[in-house]
């Protein structure tokens, strides 16, 4: 005879330890649904082993999904992965965003953010009070550019024609964050619903189970009780 028993697993018919295997009984009523639909041989003796209920808790999710949306999305469908797989799906999105973008796009991230900040607004009110300055008092001398001042409105029209399409792409890239960061807070609001949902199902099933079993266990001290009253009583009639 083997030291270890094995267990078999009712869904794959592997055997398997008894770490590695979940008692019919431990399974939540759902669940425990769905794998009799599929396996009617399922009875309370039975095991499971866990990827197949991992895999069954999955099938549950989704059903219950589809039921209240309709189609899954491909974000939903990611979502019962990662809760079949027990996988994290919380993630630093603004940290892996930093990493797909090409040096182009970083500069103009950098050129809006300095655009739109008090020291470039301070720094070209001063270059153009120079330039000003300087092409009006030294009027008398030879300036480069005399009033009304052609040459700076030409620079000036450079530079808006330049800065637009720059903040353009920097709000791009910012309205992709935001959308990719509000996709996976839904993820995330999701897969913690659904987990929640899940242990609330197991710990009802478990706490009614437990109940079942503590009326068990009083009916047969119930028994006992009765039995040593009997006893108890037997030789007082026989004396
Ligand atoms: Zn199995």
């Amino acid at each position: 005879m083997k030291k270890n028993k094995h267990y078999r697993c009712a869904v794959c018919k592997n055997a398997f330890k008894l770490n590695d295997v979940v008692q019919a009984p431990l399974v939540g009523k759902p669940v425990s649904d769905l794998i009799q639909h599929d396996n009617p041989d399922w009875s309370d003796e039975s095991c499971i082993c866990r990827s197949d209920l991992s895999n069954y808790r999955s099938k549950y999710v989704h059903s219950i999904l589809e039921s209240e949306k309709g189609d899954l999305s491909q974000l939903e469908k990611d979502v019962v992965d990662a809760l079949r797989d027990h996988e994290l799906i919380s993630s630093d999105v603004d940290k892996e965003f930093e990493q797909k973008w090409t040096f182009g796009e970083r500069l103009a991230d950098r050129i809006a953010t300095f655009g739109g900040s008090w020291s470039f607004l301070i720094i070209f009110a001063l270059f153009l009070s120079v330039w000003i300055a300087m092409n009006s008092l030294v009027l008398f001398w030879r300036p480069v550019d005399p009033y009304p001042f052609i040459l700076l409105n030409l620079l000036l029209s450079c530079i808006a024609a330049i800065q637009a399409p720059i903040i353009m792409m920097s709000q791009n890239r910012q309205e992709v964050k935001d959308r990719i960061r509000a996709q996976h807070d839904y993820q995330v609001n999701l897969k913690a619903e659904l987990e929640i949902k899940l242990i609330h199902e197991k710990l009802d099933h478990l706490l009614s189970k437990q109940w079942e079993r503590l009326i068990q266990i009083q009916e047969l001290q119930i028994e006992q009780l009765s039995e040593i009253n009997e006893i108890k009583k037997r030789p007082r009639h026989s004396a």
